[in-house]
């Protein structure tokens, strides 16, 4: 086996040291938190736990292949359900969606709240399958810097349908001429959000998003998403990956063109490979100080971050589910505010995560552990403490109208994650949540590849590579890293 050190302890550098163990190679994972997981970890608040970052979980079967590599049971390391209800939906005129994972209720429900056609629904979701099954083995699970990938047997197959997925129309544009009701409209456009995205602006293709979800189901593991991480630390101890915490790596050395170690507090750690996990922008830009950069790829704009605040909440509210999104009265505009202006509307969705509702030691007995968290833009500089104190209010007063109770003084504890502190806590390029934003049709094309062209023994994985951002893809971009290691 090889030495391999591993730049980063998030999911994907997590992920990527349990392949490489399984494969023989002698990987240190070099972690410069004192904790594993990067954006996916947790907080505890007086009584009250609540995970940090992520807060939905889809696709488990990337997190059981890692076990399964290694002859293992997932389930008695790592336990996990699929959710009834995916999330409810809270529209400014008082009506609801119960969006469950049962598709023909679900349809019954949208028509009936929204007057939406049952078979526009079922199209849609048919389509987004579509886009997924044709898509997926070439998007996310190979590298798109590989010949082999574009020659094979999928890809010819995919070359036939290319008309069908919707490059040239953004993804508004294809929902507001499938649907007939604004409000499901506004469902829709709203996966753009779980990469980072703007509907008015991404790609029509990314309408694969919704499947995810509808299709192959929304769940929760048992024990918080803070589990994932935690069960994969526990994973990759057990196969033999050494771990440094509290040591960041300063610098890749290289030597005639190859990566030959990493350097810390403690020296140089010679190596005979090396795989970042840190964002691509800040690998190069403090790493590869030096080094030709592809300028393209990383000046490419970055996804939206996020805005959260984390409150104990000394009521429960038996309304509320796991996922809860309170819509904005003007989508459109608050992506304008987001992705162009650089700011934050003043009637922003607000997304409600209670994870006490699915693991009641979350919150002291009837309590909720609200993570309240609004999309915001990446940090250009802007003035937070001033964005952060009318989101607050803007916040309280939207959820107060329409939940008819005065959230403020239901508030026990509270702490606040904003663009500034994620980029902070994880080294991601102006705090954004998922890398490279998708709100243009070659996205997936410009994103870093997950090997270096021109240095030998360097490799990438993580939110800021190909295939993307999400829980999912990083472990993707893991597997990649894996299947193209020399
Ligand atoms: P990161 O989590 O970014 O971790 C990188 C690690 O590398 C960090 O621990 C950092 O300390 C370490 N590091 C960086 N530089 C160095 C260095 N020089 N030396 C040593 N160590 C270094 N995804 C979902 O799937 N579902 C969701 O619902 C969801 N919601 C989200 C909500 C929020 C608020 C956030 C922040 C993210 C969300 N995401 C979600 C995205 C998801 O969290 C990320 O895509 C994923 O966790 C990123 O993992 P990663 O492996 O790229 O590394």
């Amino acid at each position: 086996g090889k030495t391999v050190a591993i730049i980063g302890a998030g999911v994907a550098g997590l992920a990527c040291s349990i392949r490489l163990a399984e494969k023989g190679h002698i990987v240190s994972v070099f972690e410069a938190n004192a904790h594993p997981g990067g954006k996916l970890t947790e907080i505890q608040l007086g009584n009250y736990r609540f995970d940090a970052g992520p807060s939905l979980f889809t696709l488990p079967e990337e997190i059981e292949a890692l076990f399964e590599l290694h002859g293992l049971d997932t389930k008695a390391y790592f336990d996990y359900k699929k959710l009834d209800t995916t999330c409810k939906y809270f529209y400014p005129d008082g009506t609801e969606i119960n969006a469950v994972a049962d598709i023909e209720t679900l349809k019954e429900e949208i028509h009936q709240k929204t007057g939406e056609p049952k078979e526009n629904i079922e199209k849609a979701l048919n389509k987004s399958a579509l886009l997924y099954t044709s898509l997926s083995p070439l998007f996310m699970h190979k590298s798109l810097h590989k010949l082999s990938t574009w020659v094979s047997k999928h890809a010819f197959r995919s070359y036939g349908k290319l008309s069908k997925f919707n490059f040239n129309s953004t993804m508004h544009q294809v929902n507001k001429a499938r649907f007939k009701s604004e409000k499901v409209v506004q469902l829709f456009n709203r996966y753009a959000t779980y990469n980072g995205s703007d509907p008015y602006q991404a790609p029509g293709t990314m309408n694969i998003i919704p499947h995810l979800e509808f299709g192959i189901g929304a769940y929760f593991p048992t024990q918080g998403m803070h589990d994932i991480t935690q069960s994969l630390y526990a994973l990759a101890k057990k196969v033999g990956v050494k771990f440094l915490f509290n040591t960041p790596v300063s610098k890749i050395t290289l030597h005639k063109g190859q990566a030959k170690g990493v350097i810390t507090k403690f020296g140089f750690h010679k190596m005979d490979r090396v795989v970042s996990n840190m964002d691509i922008v800040n690998t190069y830009e403090k790493l590869l100080k030096g080094e030709r950069k592809p300028t393209k790829l990383i000046k490419q704009p970055k996804s939206s971050s996020a805005l959260i605040f984390y409150w104990g909440i000394k009521k429960n509210f038996k309304q509320l589910d796991l996922h809860n999104i309170f819509f904005s009265n003007d989508y459109e505009k608050e992506f304008q505010h987001i992705f162009k202006k650089g700011s934050v509307y003043e009637d922003p969705t607000v997304y409600v995560n209670i994870t006490s509702t699915q693991k009641p030691d979350d919150a002291p007995e009837g309590c909720q552990n609200w993570f309240t968290m609004i999309n915001v833009p990446n940090n250009q500089g802007q003035d937070w403490e001033e964005i952060i104190k009318e989101a607050r209010k803007n916040i309280l007063v939207k959820l107060s109208e329409q939940l008819g109770e005065d959230i403020e003084p239901l508030i026990e504890v509270e702490d606040i994650l904003d663009p500034i502190k994620i980029e902070a806590r994880t080294s991601s390029t102006q705090g954004a949540l998922y890398g490279n934003s998708s709100n243009n049709k070659y996205a997936a094309f410009l994103r870093h590849p997950n090997f270096s062209k021109r240095i030998k023994g360097l490799y990438f994985c993580g939110g800021s590579v190909h295939p993307g951002g999400g829980i999912p893809l990083c472990l993707l971009s893991a597997k990649i890293v894996a299947d193209n290691f020399e």
